[in-house]
């Protein structure tokens, strides 16, 4: 049994949201829950860190993170450790973590979540590489590329289509490597075009996953290697998104399981977290099973 939120901090993404007026939203459903509330703005990249580990001083029952996928990795990084549980209330444009816990989309919906008796807390893994933090996953290669290559103003407007839109030009392009990996003590090594190290399974769109077996609270990381990109890779690509089922032609793709992963590619590739690009390697990422508490609807949890 969950305590009742008696007072809790709100980091905002000012940049976030579709146009709606978030914080008359948001002041109704503080006073419908009885929650004493503040709020946090953002400014830059980084804020959100430090505004969570505020939070976490100041003493709060929890923190509530109004944005996209990239705010709430920072906020959960301020977080960790601390035992304060997490309210998402999603305000970017492809919200995957929030899709993948089945939280609603609509701001009014998911605030409603905090007038919940009892409330209802699932937790979730976090995945970890040199001092970052990451929510939902790391991929080398044309996955990294195609982040790279959407820019916000597009990715704002038409949401995480913009990433279909980047990966039409980034398949293109694709230069394949060979990944060497490390997974638990086994070394594997694999010709491909992208390595994704996930922690979520969700592709941007609702309940659409890549694979449902790729679970945010099973204390493992999934490692998956895309090793073609032609029609086939499409086509299956079309069958996981259209008819939302588990795609069947492992020939194209490698994929296992672990919980410490060492990855680095020749020729060096494009790297990204969370939306974040960076160029370091090899990467040595490990998971922090049941990193984090968030509250989620009764249903899921
Ligand atoms: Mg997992």
């Amino acid at each position: 049994m969950e305590k009742k939120i008696g007072n809790i901090r709100v980091i905002i993404n000012p940049a976030a949201g579709r146009g709606e007026s978030v914080l008359p939203v948001l002041n109704l459903s503080m006073k419908e829950a009885g929650i004493k509330w503040h709020a946090s703005i953002t400014h830059e990249a980084g804020e959100a860190i430090k505004f969570a580990k505020a939070a976490v001083k100041e003493g709060v029952d929890a923190l509530a993170v109004f944005g996209g996928d990239g705010t709430l990795m920072e906020a959960i990084s301020g977080l960790m450790g601390s035992g304060v549980p997490l309210v998402i209330l999603p305000g970017g444009s492809a919200n995957i973590m929030a899709k993948e816990l089945g939280i609603p989309q609509d701001l009014k919906e998911a605030c409603a979540l905090m007038s919940q008796v009892p409330l209802t807390m699932k937790t979730i893994d976090v995945g970890q590489f040199s001092g970052h933090y990451f929510i939902l996953g790391v991929s080398l290669g044309f996955g990294a590329d195609l982040i790279e290559g959407a820019d916000r103003e597009t990715k704002n407007r038409i949401g995480f289509f913009a990433y279909f839109l980047s990966a039409a030009a980034a398949l293109k392009k694709a230069k394949k490597a060979v990944y060497h990996l490390e997974i638990d003590g086994q070394k594997h090594e694999v010709q491909g075009l992208t390595c994704i190290v996930t922690n979520t399974g969700n592709l941007g769109f609702s309940n659409i996953s890549y694979d449902k077996h790729i679970d945010v609270s099973d204390g493992l990381l999934d490692v998956v290697v895309v090793r073609e990109a032609n029609l086939s890779l499409l086509k299956l690509m079309a069958v996981t998104l259209l008819k939302r089922e588990r795609p069947d032609n492992f020939e194209l793709v490698e994929h296992w399981q672990g919980k410490d992963i060492s990855v680095s590619s020749s020729p060096k590739q494009t790297i990204q977290y969370d939306g974040e690009v960076l160029k370091e390697m090899p990467l040595h990422i490990k998971i922090i099973p049941e990193a984090i508490r968030v509250l989620v609807p009764k249903e899921k949890a």
